[in-house]
């Protein structure tokens, strides 16, 4: 990306952020104490979008269809459980920290670098006899001037000081001795510090239950799960012996689940507490390959139903030796947000792993019977994961528009229009009495609204003059306004009595429609 773009897309974002904050979306959680660091709250407006994508979805994926069930299994997790699945082991990052800073960085992430590596071993302080033996590098790139090595090997070492008024610039480095290297990750990029060597750090929320909680008692300790998926598995055999099901048949689930993500960024996109939703489709193993293409085509489809289309989604076929060891294929599907194309959601074939897991470490049996072939196995499993709040954002990005409209006056201004498809919009319609004193068009009005709020979201707005309250309602993505005016009460003739105008957000174009039409047409847009 060039910077003249790389800039845009900053700017973009940052109007998103404001918009979201400004309109209701989402908020910092615990804001007014300095914020909780990968964490969100929902606002009102937040709130209805996320309720509209998760029921969509259970729709598609659950009460539309017959081989997929439903389920809502507990965020607290057995312990074993997550032994059993890799994740007490194996579910981390390997981390290093900057011995200067104390920044703490993902070893994975860091761009190798080329330069002179000036080592030393130690330093000293003539006056007043202190000194440190420790070995410390500095890293110097080119057309970095060499004393900037020195500068931060004074800085490293001047944390050893007992005497905190020593100024670093008074320490004498011991042992200078350099070496030109070449695609070194052992230095942070900000600084040219060393950094230690990588670790390995766990993901997962650890906590304890029950009584003997406080006195550290090993098996009172259990996790916030941090995924939705080991629940289906631990379930499996409950979910398919109280429900008749035959091969394939998948188990659905939407849910909370939390990482302890060492850098949250990019706005929502990376959080330590997310919902996701998941389904466990289980099959024979030998159509695992042609479900999961299957799959792959039935998500991209689900996201151009919510208004993301096609051509801002990239499929990434995930290569041999990039994924896990147990997945025979894994796509991800990607978004291009504007701070570039990332994850939405991961489609990946998982062999018999889980269950295989599962039944040896917990020594119950999860094999199936497959009526079909007389046979008991072991089903395998494709698995489509979508992040639900990358989803939002996604759907808030895709959305976000400025436009420039010329009024009746020709004054130009800017518009600033969230084109969510009905779907998936906050609000469905505004229902807007042209003028806020006259209690007929107030009365009408309001018998407006409780016609619709059984079956849709509606907002009723009597401030400001109309274009004023149109404006609003574009900005938060309304797809209708609907404003009920005089003609409505029949005084232009029984022609246009108890009809209202119906504008519509994207062509802000408007007509007139019969308040007992008015329902079903919502409805039909809406659904
Ligand atoms: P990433 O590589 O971005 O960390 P992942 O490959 O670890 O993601 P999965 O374990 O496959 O993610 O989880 C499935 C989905 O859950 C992801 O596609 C994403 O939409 C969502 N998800 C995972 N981690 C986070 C997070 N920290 N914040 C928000 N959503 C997340």
């Amino acid at each position: 990306m060039s910077e003249a773009a790389s800039e845009k897309n900053t700017v973009l974002m940052e109007k998103i952020v404001s918009l979201c904050k400004r309109r209701s979306f989402i908020f910092q959680s615990a804001e007014i104490y300095g914020g909780l660091n990968g964490c969100w709250d929902y606002g009102p407006l937040g709130a209805e979008l996320k309720r509209n994508l998760k029921e969509y979805w259970w729709r598609r994926n659950v009460q539309e269809r017959e081989d997929i069930l439903g389920m809502d299994g507990s965020i607290l997790t057995h312990q074993e459980v997550l032994k059993a699945s890799g994740h007490v082991g194996g579910f981390s990052d390997p981390m290093c920290d900057c011995l200067l800073s104390k920044a703490r960085l993902r070893a994975d992430q860091i761009d190798p670098q080329d330069g002179t590596v000036y080592q030393y071993s130690g330093a000293s302080h003539e006056e007043s006899g202190w000194s440190v033996d420790r070995e410390y590098s500095v890293l110097v790139t080119e057309g970095q001037d060499e004393n900037k090595a020195r500068k931060t090997a004074r800085l490293y070492y001047s944390q050893f000081l007992t005497d905190k008024q020593i100024s670093p610039k008074k320490l004498e480095l011991a042992g200078e001795s350099t070496e030109e290297v070449t695609g070194t990750t052992s230095f942070n990029p900000e600084n040219g510090s060393q950094l230690t060597e990588p670790r390995e750090f766990n993901l997962m929320f650890k906590t304890h239950m029950g009584a003997s909680a406080e006195d550290g008692d090993e098996s009172s300790v259990a996790y916030l799960r941090p995924e939705t998926a080991q629940t289906i598995f631990t379930q499996f055999k409950n979910v398919a012996e109280t429900n008749r099901v035959k091969l394939p048949f998948g188990i659905a689930q939407i849910g909370k689940s939390f990482r302890n993500e060492i850098n949250p960024r990019n706005y929502t996109f990376r959080s330590r507490e997310f919902e996701q939703m998941e389904i466990e489709f289980f099959c024979r193993p030998d159509e695992g390959m042609a479900l999961t293409d299957e799959w792959l085509e039935k998500r991209l489809k689900f996201y151009e139903e919510i208004g993301i289309p096609r051509e801002h989604l990239h499929i990434l076929d995930v290569p041999d030796g990039e994924r896990a060891h147990y997945s025979k294929k894994t796509y991800d599907i990607e978004y291009e947000f504007p701070f570039g194309i990332q994850e939405l959601e991961g489609v990946a074939y998982r062999t018999d792993y889980d269950l295989s897991k599962h039944k040896e470490c917990s020594g119950k049996p999860l094999e199936f019977f497959d009526d079909e072939t007389k046979e008991k196995l072991i089903p395998h499993v494709v698995e489509p994961s979508a992040g639900c709040d990358r989803t939002i954002l996604a759907l808030i990005c895709e959305a976000f528009d400025e436009e420039t409209v010329t009024d009746d006056k020709g004054k130009e201004e800017v518009r600033t229009v969230m084109r969510f498809s009905p779907r998936m919009a906050p609000i469905k319609v505004a229902v807007l009495p042209l003028l806020k004193n006259k209690p007929e068009l107030v009365e009408k009005a309001r018998e407006v609204q409780a016609l619709l709020t059984p079956f849709m979201t509606v907002f009723y707005d009597e401030t400001a003059a109309i274009g004023r309250r149109y404006r609003r309602q574009d900005e938060v993505g309304t797809p209708f306004c609907v404003t009920v005016d005089f003609d409505t009460l029949g005084e232009a003739g029984d022609e246009l009595k108890d009809t209202v105008t119906l504008r519509h957000r994207d062509s802000m174009e408007q007509e007139r429609i019969a308040i007992a039409d008015l329902r079903n047409f919502l409805l039909d847009q809406i659904h």
